[in-house]
């Protein structure tokens, strides 16, 4: 199991030096790889992104969100075309990379919606989410949609959802990505969104329910790290936080960041990742019991 770190909680600005800032803090906090944010994976500078992974003996993953004009889960043929053209320059960004996962919100786009997903919108993304995942699993990588609450998509809301989302995403390669701050705002708890997931869950997104310092809020994590033992998960499980000491301007905007938590990224990094580490450490002592 990889520990990991989402890289906008050391920096907003996704030029070299950020880059390499974000991968060098990752390492020095304890964690095994870093999540990039691959909102524009266009510009994303992935030399200098691949020299810092070597320089650091990291692995990364990346994420992104879409926005309207490259909603896969729209009506609009123009906007899916534009968005199955984004997610494809992000695979291959992420085969370059060398890394194995693309997650995030890549199944519609990531902001309020005022309606609800319609049955030709979700069919358009699901078909679209099988065909990147088909050109991933060439480059090795494992594609996984994430639930997120209502305020942020209309179309994954739940883990069965998601369930039921993959399974008509064609070729059953598609997983699902769950986060523990969006879970405590839709699922009924934090245990059984994992097990009705235990075939399909191939990322986790650990985050407090203010986004801030983990153990500080209202999240269970006691059930969702027992869960994920129960099920013998062992894929990536990636430390998220925001605050207002670190804007992405797009990104921060949507995800509603408007206030300081911490300003600290060093020491809320080191605290995460121990953490998340002792946590599991503690659950796999149940096999013993
Ligand atoms: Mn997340």
């Amino acid at each position: 199991m990889q520990i990991g770190c989402h890289g906008l909680v050391w920096t907003g600005t996704y030029d070299a030096a950020g880059i390499r800032h974000a991968v060098q803090k990752s390492k020095e906090a304890g964690f095994d790889l870093i999540e990039f944010p691959l909102m524009d994976p266009f510009t994303f500078d992935v030399g200098a992104a691949r020299a810092a992974l070597d320089e650091f003996g990291m692995a990364a993953t990346g994420s992104l969100g879409l926005d309207e004009s490259t909603d896969v889960s729209s009506e609009d043929e123009s906007a899916v075309r534009a968005g199955e053209a984004l997610l494809e320059r992000a695979v291959d960004v992420l085969a370059e990379l060398g890394a194995a996962h693309l997650c995030g919100i890549i199944y519609s786009a990531m902001r309020k919606y005022m309606e609800p997903a319609t049955p030709r919108g979700i069919a358009n993304s699901q078909a679209v989410i099988g065909r990147i995942a088909d050109r991933a699993a060439q480059a090795g990588i494992k594609v996984s949609v994430e639930v997120t609450n209502r305020y942020e998509s209309n179309v994954l809301n739940t883990a069965r959802q998601a369930r039921e989302f993959v399974a008509g995403a064609g070729n059953g390669g598609v997983g699902v990505h769950l986060d523990t701050y969006h879970m405590n705002i839709e699922e009924t708890d934090m245990f059984s969104p994992v097990l009705d997931t235990a075939d399909q869950l191939s990322y986790v997104h650990i985050g407090e329910s203010h986004r801030g310092y983990l153990g500080t809020g209202s999240v269970d994590f006691d059930s969702f790290f027992r869960a994920l033992t129960r099920i013998g998960y062992d894929g990536p499980v990636v430390f998220e936080s925001f605050s207002s000491a670190v804007v992405a301007p797009d990104l921060s905007r949507m995800l509603g960041i408007w206030r300081n938590l911490w300003s600290d990224s060093e020491e809320l990094g080191a605290h995460a990742n121990a953490f998340i580490r002792d946590k599991m450490t503690a659950m796999a002592s149940m096999s013993h019991h």
